[in-house]
């Protein structure tokens, strides 16, 4: 059989420990025998990222942003411990962050649905994504507390030297105080990605926030949101038969619960940190969940939602045969071909990557998976290692 051609390759970042091993044993097992993959290669383990200071880091996300698509293994982001496990010269920054802030994208989170593997919530049939804007609020907030008796001011000086002032609270006695911020650009991208990806796959567009309590922070993410897609997005939404709407936060959660799935839910950043693992674990496992980082101006860097499984790879060091789940790492590099044979109009590219994904659900409906998902599934589980999962998968591959 001739394998299938590629055009443009695919920005590949490498990673660490349990998930480097299940990366190479995928590619050998389920890719090359039936692509002839192209890829951009960065290894950003942690002891190149370390021999490179963070370089090659840099590098993979200037060539995602050159090429447009990227696929990219679970990494380590260093502690102190691992400062010290792998003798570093420092403690490197969350790689995930360093790609994110170059592309200034925003991650979509999405649950791999098997039968068998209910969602807790009973109404849930298809898949929800979870859209999380990944800047300010309080993930850059200041804060203090205050010992006692005092005024709380907020206050604003323009580079004119115009001042903004305001009373936050006359303190009688001690408490606590929080300054947060967000841009109008930042906002801006993340509004623009969730609309471009809503388009992408064809699904409605939920985005909630408390702008009823907050009339100033949250409504001016409510009004970006409503004047970027009133602009340029509200016919191309009309033709592709999906919408967009606000709703305030506490709506959406009574919402998302009595729904079917099948939507996307864009959230500010700490509603998006707790939604997305609420809704990962109510679907059923973290190592069920796709995610894929889109940029404004349309690049993507697919990976898995879980990291790097040190547990197992301590054990597999040992020469322990592991069964951790490869599922979401199969669907990171399915997410990225299909996306490349998109833009490339290579269709046998795509639909490769559609025959790879159903002879992993099939895999695991037939009753073969990994230990993880054994434990919870409904019906006549085998739990088996990695590599006799990724076996079984080829097998079906082969039938297919
Ligand atoms: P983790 O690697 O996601 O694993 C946490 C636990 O979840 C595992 O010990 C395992 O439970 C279960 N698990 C996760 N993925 C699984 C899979 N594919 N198959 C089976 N079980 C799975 O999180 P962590 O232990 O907190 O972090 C380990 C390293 O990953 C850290 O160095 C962290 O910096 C990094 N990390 C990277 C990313 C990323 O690159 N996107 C994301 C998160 C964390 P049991 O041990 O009970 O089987
Ligand atoms: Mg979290």
């Amino acid at each position: 059989m001739d394998k299938l051609r590629m055009t443009t390759p695919l920005v590949e970042m490498d990673g660490d420990e349990m998930t480097r091993v299940l990366w190479a044993d995928i590619k050998e097992t389920l890719l090359t025998p039936y692509v002839d993959l192209k890829t951009v290669y960065f290894d950003l383990g942690l002891r190149h990222r370390d021999e490179t200071e963070d370089q090659v880091t840099v590098d993979s996300a200037l060539a995602a942003k050159q090429y447009g698509v990227a696929v990219k293994c679970a990494t380590i982001t260093p502690n102190a411990q691992r400062v010290e496990e792998y003798g570093l010269k420092q403690m490197w920054k969350s790689p995930n962050g360093t790609i994110r802030a170059m592309m200034d994208g925003t991650v979509f989170r999405t649950p791999i649905l098997v039968r068998g593997v209910r969602p807790t919530v009973r109404t849930w049939e298809k898949p929800i994504t979870i859209a999380r804007h990944a800047y300010g609020d309080i993930y850059r907030n200041v804060e203090m507390a205050v010992p006692g008796k005092g005024k709380a001011e907020l206050v604003f000086t323009g580079e004119d030297g115009t001042v903004q002032r305001s009373t936050i609270f006359d303190f009688k006695g001690p408490g606590i105080l929080q300054g947060i911020h967000n841009l109008d650009s930042s906002i801006s991208s993340f509004a623009r990605a969730c609309f471009n990806y809503a388009l992408d796959i064809r699904q409605d567009l939920w985005f909630s926030a408390k702008d009823t309590i907050s009339k100033v922070y949250d409504h001016h993410f409510k009004d970006i949101f409503q004047e970027i897609f009133d602009a340029e997005y509200k016919a191309a939404f009309e033709k592709a038969g999906i919408s967009y709407f606000y709703t305030l936060i506490d709506d959406a959660v009574a919402r998302i619960i009595r729904s079917k799935g099948g939507m996307i839910w864009a959230c500010k950043n700490y509603d998006g940190d707790v939604m997305s693992d609420m809704v990962a674990t109510a679907f059923g496992s973290l190592a069920m969940m796709t995610s894929v980082l889109v940029s404004p101006d349309g690049k993507y860097e697919y990976e898995a939602a879980h990291g790097t499984v040190t547990r197992h790879y301590y054990r597999y060091l040992k020469g322990e045969e592991t069964s951790t789940n490869p599922v979401a790492t199969i669907f990171a590099w399915t997410g990225a071909l299909r996306k490349r044979g998109e833009l490339d109009g290579l269709k046998d590219l795509s639909a490769f990557a559609g025959r790879l994904e159903k002879a992993v659900i099939d895999t695991i409906e037939g009753g073969i998976m990994t230990g993880d998902l054994a434990l919870i599934y409904e019906g006549e589980a085998k739990a088996v290692s990695s590599r006799a999962f990724i076996s079984a998968v080829r097998e079906r591959l082969e039938n297919s």
